[in-house]
């Protein structure tokens, strides 16, 4: 087990892995089909994927296990697999990146509400646990709590992972511009709120995920450091704001356009820098050169 902490001290800037969910509907996952089965059933693709990144340079890759809690496989009668499904998910990722990259285990958003009392605290956070040591089982360095837009739910699954594997946590929040120019969560959460609260339930690197593209993470992860300057940020945008065009959802921003602004988002305070929807192998690749030149 490598620490992410300890490799973020010797290499200062690392880069990470860009889009999964994307890439897997690009390979062929159907709309209603549940991609971490794929970690059984179509391995080689979800192998490819991870392989994708690591041939890209990224120092870090993710799990295909965004999806991967009890209450997500419930929609695909999957629930009982859970632990087998993230495990596998793990297994991949841990043998694409080998023994000198780093894995982080995904654990994306339930979609139950803790607040509208959809399910109890003890079973949302039993089912973190499962997924959690499943994924440690399956030999990530880290687990990363990502996507998250409610403080109960994220504070729950950071306390759920630090305590059932012993892992560094990374939490990461999804915020949107509001028309007052603030960034919130789609529950309301301020950026000051997430860095609090996610602290203090035990992640040790914080930061942003998806939603927006690099402008717009430049800003939030300043907004960051504003609050707490010394915790490590992690950043994985999106290749800009999806556009529906002819049929098809297309994100627009470029490999290019992504890594030349990579220096400006080095110097709002990220520390670990990556993709989300929309980035491919291609951007992970511009983004490692444009840190190695710096
Ligand atoms: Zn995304």
């Amino acid at each position: 087990m490598s620490s992410l902490l300890a490799a973020l001290k010797n290499k200062k800037i690392l880069i990470s892995d860009g889009a999964w969910g994307t890439f897997l509907h690009q390979r062929g996952l159907q709309p209603g089909e549940c991609p971490e089965l794929w970690n059984v059933t179509h391995r080689d693709d979800v192998f490819e994927i991870a392989k994708s990144y690591i041939d890209a340079g990224a120092d870090i890759i993710l799990t295909n296990s965004f999806g991967g809690s009890p209450s997500k496989l419930t929609h695909f009668e999957l629930q009982n697999r859970c632990a087998e499904l993230n495990e596998a998910a793990a297994v991949i990722s841990r043998t694409a990146a080998g023994t000198d990259h780093l894995v982080l285990g995904s654990i994306g958003p339930t979609g139950v509400m803790l607040m509208m009392g959809e399910i109890s605290e003890e079973t949302l956070y039993d089912g973190f646990c499962v997924q959690a040591e499943a994924l440690k089982k399956g030999g990530v360095d880290a687990i990363c709590i990502e996507t998250m837009s409610a403080l109960d739910e994220a504070c729950l699954a950071i306390r759920a992972a630090r305590k059932s594997t012993g892992l560094e946590v990374v939490c990461t929040f999804t915020f949107e511009k509001t028309l007052s120019g603030e960034y919130r969560t789609m529950m309301g959460v301020s950026v000051a709120e997430m860095v609090q609260a996610v602290k203090e339930a035990g992640a040790s690197i914080i930061g942003s995920n998806c939603g927006n593209g690099f402008d717009q993470m430049i800003d939030i992860v300043r907004e960051i450091r504003n609050i707490d300057a010394v915790t490590p940020i992690l950043v994985h945008a999106n290749a800009g704001k999806p556009i529906f065009q002819d049929g098809k959802t297309v994100f627009p921003e470029t490999p290019e356009m992504m890594a030349a602004k990579v220096r400006d988002m080095i110097k709002s305070g990220a520390n670990i820098i990556g993709g989300c929807c929309g980035t491919t192998p291609t951007h992970i690749q511009r983004l490692v050169d444009a840190v190695r030149i710096r």
